[in-house]
């Protein structure tokens, strides 16, 4: 979930004015650490196609706290789909230069997953030259009824900067390739800012230069979709939706 998208649905109870100073120290040095923390840097299996992929995984200070069923990190979650998406293959992580399943270095591209700051990621994004900017995530509605089942209640959204063509077809792809693998059916993709699903400006869609798309990939507010985000039989599908939106350069 990004910061502000639905955050007053979760029920969360306020902490004492000491517990609340504590966070906030607490948060403040993870900043501080986490800033310290270089980018993954990865080559491509075999010949470069000659594309760059930026993958942004969730880098929440309350992560753990989402929402999240079964006790889960929207964090860590996000940041094994990247890994996965990266050098994963479809059944044992293997990389595999023919399967259908194959990972983003074995579509032959490099591939940079971002692990410090929000700024960092953009700042390291434009500097590397990014052909493609994916911020990785999962989505919140309500807290603590893991156990639905509704499954048109849940589903993949995944955003565009509302000037870019580019960024609306390469999110559209996402959406199509991951929404069809997801439990949830309600796949959405809409534009930031502007549309009702993303009422703040989001920099990552806004400040790269990369054609940038944000993947909320499933709600971990339910206990299949954290099943699904757990899951690594399906992050190959961010490299397939890449590969697809380029036309398999
Ligand atoms: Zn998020």
């Amino acid at each position: 979930m990004f910061n502000g998208f639905s955050r007053h649905q979760i029920s969360r109870t306020t902490g004492t004015f000491i517990a609340g100073t504590a966070t906030l120290i607490a948060t403040m040095f993870y900043i501080y650490a986490d800033s310290a923390k270089a980018d993954l840097n990865y080559e491509q299996y075999g010949n470069w196609n000659g594309y760059k992929v930026y993958l942004s995984p969730a880098r929440h200070s309350n992560a753990g706290g989402r929402g999240e069923c079964k006790g889960k990190n929207e964090n860590t979650m996000a940041f094994n789909v990247a890994l996965r998406a990266t050098s994963g293959s479809y059944y044992n992580g293997q990389p595999n230069r023919t399967a259908s399943g194959r990972n983003l270095r074995a579509r032959g591209y490099k591939v940079r997953i971002g692990n410090g700051t929000l700024r960092s990621a953009i700042a390291n994004s434009n500097a590397w030259g990014a052909d493609l900017h994916i911020p990785i995530h999962s989505n919140a509605d309500i807290a603590e009824q893991c156990n639905r089942t509704s499954a048109n209640s849940f589903g993949t959204l995944t955003i565009h900067y509302n000037n870019s063509s580019r960024g609306l077809a390469f999110a559209n792809k996402l959406r199509e390739l991951i929404g069809s693998s997801s439990p949830g059916t309600r796949d959405t993709t809409c534009k930031n800012p502007g549309h009702p699903c993303t009422a703040i400006n989001l920099g990552e869609l806004r400040e790269t230069n990369a054609v940038a798309a944000y993947v909320e990939a499933e709600y971990h507010t339910w206990n299949r979709g954290v099943s699904w985000l757990e899951n690594p039989s399906w992050p190959w599908r961010i490299g397939y939706a890449v590969d697809s939106f380029l036309n398999y350069p």
